[in-house]
């Protein structure tokens, strides 16, 4: 699946191995977490992520020092779409047309914390209006480091 994304063209990040809360890790706890995340991705893509967002938005200055120390820049995101809770594409779609100005980072989820197979159909029709809609407005949709590049 991760290959399929970069041929894609979509950036991977690194998301912890097991997704725990970062505030009530320790600090080797958090480096194992960061570099098992790392090793994964390298095998299967040859490739190691730049690019980190902590789980809950969860981090604490020594969190994000490990961060940079392997390497990666931490992203959050600024719109929040509450997808996880499901409560249907419609207001998926407006929920986030609330928060968006241009330039915005969207957080959205596949899988849940509760349960990685969580049905996620909401958050792709939502997904699709979106693109769609903003694109008729002329947004473009890029990656992060295109976004970072172009500031
Ligand atoms: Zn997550």
């Amino acid at each position: 699946m991760v290959r399929d994304l970069m041929k894609a063209g979509h950036v991977v990040g690194n998301h912890t191995f097991t997704h725990p809360h970062l505030v009530v890790s320790s600090a080797i706890e958090t480096r194992t977490q960061l570099e098992e995340c790392q090793r994964a991705v390298q095998e299967v893509t040859g490739e190691s992520p730049r690019l980190f967002r902590p789980p809950f938005g969860g981090r604490r200055p020594a969190t994000l020092r490990i961060v940079r120390s392997l390497g990666m820049e931490p992203v959050m995101w600024n719109v929040t779409s509450w997808d996880w809770k499901t409560p249907g594409a419609e207001k998926i779609v407006r929920t986030c047309m609330r928060q968006m100005r241009g330039g915005d980072v969207i957080l959205m989820h596949d899988g849940s914390h509760i349960a990685m197979g969580a049905d996620r159909s909401q958050t792709v029709v939502a997904t699709d209006r979106l693109i769609e809609r903003y694109k008729q407005e002329g947004f473009e949709f890029v990656t992060v480091p295109e976004v970072v590049v172009r500031r």
